[in-house]
């Protein structure tokens, strides 16, 4: 038993080390990053259902690695996340958001919104401090409101950071709503303003379906907008206007695209 044993250790050490030894490689490597101009921010449209018009945006970062290629957050989110290097990463995101909704806006409309994910780790140590955030709008003359905090509900619980957030005025999204057990109680309590429906609810039928309805219902008594996000099908995108939902995110209406992009989409649908 114990030759076996040494055996199987002999057996799976390489390969832990190997992961170990790239996990350390891709942590320098994105310390470097964002210094290195390899960070990019996409945004995917998000729909008014109405009238199908282009209303807000979801900035979504990417990483354009020299050698592995363009990196979907799941794959570096999670580092960063641990590594503590998520504060700067979510500062740089905010910040390429905000000049890219003074443009949006210039084009549109001043009420086009650009949503922006905050995610827990973002909260630890001054995570509830929104000055810096705030002096940076203030500069570029943009209002507050310009701007949608994507959090989860699991921030809900915690009263201190959702009063902070409240009070800086920007919106509040609460993202993947249903996904977990948000009291409902406090979401009028906040100010929330914006729920995303998880995929799962809107890429389900009839009992699913009845449940994105169920949300849909409570939200609008509590004064708070849908927008059902995943939309990938006709038929989900006519099942979540039929509920009467506000807005609409997913590849059905739209991939994550560049900032470039979403400008000449715009131009576009303002065109006369
Ligand atoms: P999320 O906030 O739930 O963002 C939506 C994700 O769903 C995005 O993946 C988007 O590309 C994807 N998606 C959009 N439409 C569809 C669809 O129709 N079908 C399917 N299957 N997927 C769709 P992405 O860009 O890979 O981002 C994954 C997650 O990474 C995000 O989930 C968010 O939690 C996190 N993330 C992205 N950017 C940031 C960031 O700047 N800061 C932080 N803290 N987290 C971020
Ligand atoms: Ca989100
Ligand atoms: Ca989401």
């Amino acid at each position: 038993a114990k030759e076996q044993g040494r055996n199987r250790f002999n057996y799976f050490a390489p390969f832990m080390q190997e992961a170990t030894h790239t996990r350390m490689t891709l942590v320098s490597e994105l310390r470097e990053a964002l210094q290195r101009d390899q960070l990019r921010v996409l945004y995917q449209p998000i729909i008014d259902l109405s009238n199908g018009a282009i209303v807000k945006a979801e900035a979504l970062v990417r990483w354009q690695h020299p050698s592995r290629g363009l990196l979907a957050p799941a794959e570096f989110i999670g580092l960063a996340e641990s590594s503590g290097m998520i504060k700067g990463i979510g500062d740089w995101v905010f910040q390429q958001a905000a000049r890219e909704v003074l443009k949006l806006q210039a084009i549109s409309s001043p009420s086009f919104q650009i949503s922006v994910n905050k995610s827990a780790w973002q909260f630890r140590d001054d995570g509830s401090n929104y000055q810096l955030w705030l002096d940076f709008l203030r500069q570029l003359k943009l209002s507050p409101r310009s701007i949608i905090i994507e959090v989860t509900e699991n921030l809900l619980l915690e009263s201190d950071r959702m009063l902070a957030l409240q009070h800086a005025h920007m919106q509040i999204a609460i993202d993947d709503f249903g996904a977990g057990n948000c009291p409902v109680s406090v979401l009028k309590q906040f100010g929330v303003d914006y729920l995303k429906i998880a995929p799962g609810f809107v890429a389900a039928k009839g009992d699913g379906l009845q449940i994105s309805e169920a949300i849909i219902a409570m939200a609008h008594k509590l004064g708070i907008q849908v927008v059902a996000e995943g939309i990938e099908t006709q038929q989900q995108l006519a099942a979540m206007t039929a509920a009467g939902c506000d807005f609409g995110q997913g590849y059905l209406l739209s991939k994550p695209i560049s900032g470039e992009e979403l400008e000449k989409q715009l131009q576009k649908q303002y065109a006369p």
